[in-house]
């Protein structure tokens, strides 16, 4: 092939389109090496004994086949080699990593060959989800903020690691009382954990500090898990088996696992897609410059077929090798919306009619270079998208606690006030929405806080009094802070919250922190043990959550469940929802929120009703309190009443 081609033309799709599995394949009985190169004129294998260092042992051509595809077999089984290839492009010969690498060496620069069967963990055959719970209740996580912090109980050598997430009976400080970590999880009673990146990023040295930290939004191995989070980067198999682990885990305590994925670009354009097949992978504008939707220099164009595929085929791989319940995508406004639906049906087909989760953020950092035509998986492109893939809903995050244009911009529960009808647009998820084609509450994730901006206790401190104290938890705040836990819960969609949020999580006012120390992000477990009282308040709003189906109803009728909506005093909001369901205690909901100072006095429609939630505890519905006519709704609080 002379120059380059235009990849965005029918005819190269229709030419180069290769429907083969990709990457290196390795068992007793041989291995095999496919990479997909269509404008290169040569490829060779260079095969090392180590993942970084050391000298090349072998170097092999790959033979080309039809589509673009250079293969390589041998009936040797060469488990535990490492490799990379040199492709020649246009007169330029480029060393590359396999950009379908199963696993890798120290900082991901060179692939490994891996029989993946035997880094099963024990019992991996074994290993299932537990049952679909009644409710989706995500609390995302970082595998090094999780365990960082001594008071967590976890032994030095696991801190920050995938090993972490293993250990089941943790407690404070090993005062064997107070629990931690994962049996923390276990007790608050949330049904999926959503791990923020742990594919291999590349903006921690794996050879380095341990206590360098980064979120990890910049992709280098997509297939392969982060070696920073294993106890030894430089075995690749460690990782691989580390990561089943943590999830044979997490499952065995009861908790489904999603994963953070980040589709959208590379950690530098400079990536091993660009390396074998340059130009293709990424979104340039009418100038060839790279198109920057997502505010980190590059955009993958996820509309042409092979790079849609490689993504596809990505989701498909840690579903079906790692296990993995869910997929958060990172900037699903940048992705094709059909590219989304296919990977809902593929996982659907393989899986089950929505076993397999997919949510994901509905908008992107900047305008991208699709090609022209492209419908992108954004706030509009969910109109046309399947309902069961769901969005992040910023307008009711905004509504309740203040948006993000400033750190002073106030939501309902700290005094910005808010109409009644609002309110409801928040209960129905995404209603707020005017410019979206959302239809259904399976397709909103209600949420009040995430890895992004302020957590909700710093959002509450910074639009308080000053001066502002991140570190004490005043009386008035908690109380703010819980009534925004019930607005929560009272949404419909699926629910998510920040690891923390529920014992006050602070960053210290920092917006983001993606690259702050382990001292700003680390779960402070402390901290989780003297908020007690507000995580009981969260524990028992996720058990209620469970019993509701007027709020857990995720069809296009859900909405039609408000049955009134009324503001019976200034900054005060009264829905009634129709509760009705298999096996419902309570057949109609009442739900108060009262962002006053005085306390309000609410009529009751007529019946018999019982008081499940209040502005001081959760778990009122395990012993519910008798009420007829009449309630009072204390200052800053909500009330959610159920009919007999
Ligand atoms: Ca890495």
């Amino acid at each position: 092939m002379g120059q380059t081609p235009d990849f965005d033309s029918p005819a190269f799709r229709e030419e180069y389109h290769c429907g083969q599995a990709l990457g290196s394949f390795c068992s007793p009985k041989g291995t095999e090496f496919r990479l997909w190169a269509p404008t290169a004129r040569a490829v060779t294998l260079r095969l090392y004994a180590q993942g970084d260092g050391g000298a090349c042992l072998r170097q092999i051509p790959l033979s080309r086949q039809a589509r673009g595809l250079w293969r390589y077999a041998t009936a040797e089984d060469w488990d535990g080699l490492y490799y990379d290839y040199l492709i020649a492009v246009d007169g330029a010969t480029r060393s590359t990593a396999d950009p379908y690498a199963r696993s890798c060496g120290l900082n991901g620069a060179r692939s490994m060959v891996l029989d993946l069967a035997r880094t099963d963990p024990e019992g991996w055959a074994e290993d299932k989800a537990p049952p679909p719970p009644p409710e989706t209740v995500i609390y995302e996580l970082h595998v090094k903020d999780f365990s960082w912090d001594p008071a967590s109980g976890v032994p030095e050598a696991y801190r920050g690691k995938f090993k972490a997430l293993c250990l089941e009976d943790t407690t404070l400080r090993g005062d064997g009382e107070h629990p931690t970590c994962l049996a923390y999880l276990r007790r608050l009673g949330v049904t999926h954990v959503q791990l923020m990146p742990v594919f291999d990023y590349g903006s921690v040295d794996e050879g380095g500090d341990p206590a360098q930290f980064n979120w990890g939004y910049d992709p280098v191995n997509y297939n392969v898990p982060e070696g920073s989070y294993a106890t030894d980067p430089r075995r690749g198999e460690v990782r691989v088996r580390e990561m089943k682990e943590a999830v044979r885990a997490l499952h065995k305590n009861g908790l489904r696992v999603i994963m953070d994925v980040v589709y959208n670009h590379t950690y530098r354009p400079d990536s091993w897609l660009e390396r074998t097949v340059p130009g293709y992978y990424y979104r340039h504008d009418a100038d060839g410059a790279l198109s920057d939707g997502s505010g980190c220099g590059n955009d993958l164009a996820s509309e042409r077929s092979m790079c849609g595929q490689y993504i596809l085929d990505s989701v498909l791989y840690w579903a079906e090798e790692y296990h993995i319940d869910g997929f958060r995508f990172d900037l699903m406004g940048l992705l094709d919306a059909p590219l989304m639906d296919r990977i809902r049906q593929a996982l659907d087909g393989r899986y089950g009619p929505g076993e397999k989760l997919m949510l994901g953020e509905p908008w992107s950092a900047g305008p991208t270079a699709a090609r022209a035509g492209t419908v992108l998986a954004d706030k509009e492109g969910l109109a046309q998208m399947d309902l069961g893939i769901a969005a992040f809903c910023d307008s009711t995050r905004d509504a309740v606690k203040g948006g993000l244009e400033s750190a002073e911009a106030k939501g309902f529960v700290n005094g910005g006030g808010l109409d009644a009808e609002r309110l409801a647009d928040c209960v129905r998820g995404w209603a707020l929405w005017p410019e979206t084609g959302v239809r259904a509450p399976s397709q909103t994730v209600s949420y009040l806080s995430c890895h992004d901006d302020w957590t909700l206790w710093d959002k509450l401190v910074l639009t308080g009094k000053e001066p502002h104290d991140f570190e004490t938890c005043p009386p008035e705040l908690l109380r703010q802070n819980r009534l925004a836990a019930a607005m929560l819960f009272t949404c419909q969609g699926h629910l998510f919250l920040l690891s923390g949020e529920e014992f006050a999580r602070t960053k210290r006012g920092i917006k983001n922190t993606y690259r702050s120390p382990l001292s700003v992000n680390r779960l402070d477990w402390s901290r989780a043990w003297e908020n007690r009282e507000l995580v009981d308040y969260y524990r028992g709003l996720i058990g209620l959550r469970k019993l509701l189906p007027g709020l857990r109803d995720k069809s296009p009728r859900a909405g039609e469940r408000v049955l009134s909506v009324a503001s019976p005093a200034e900054d005060c909001a009264v829905i009634v929802l129709d509760n009705a369901g298999e096996g419902s205690r309570w057949d109609r909901l009442f739900l108060a929120y009262s962002a006053q100072e005085d306390a309000v006095s609410l009529p009751l429609p007529a019946g018999q009703w019982e008081v499940l939630a209040d502005g001081a505890s959760g778990f009122l519905w395990q012993d519910p309190r008798p009420a007829a006519e009449a309630v009072t709704l204390p200052p800053v609080s909500a009330l959610i009443l159920g009919r007999r």
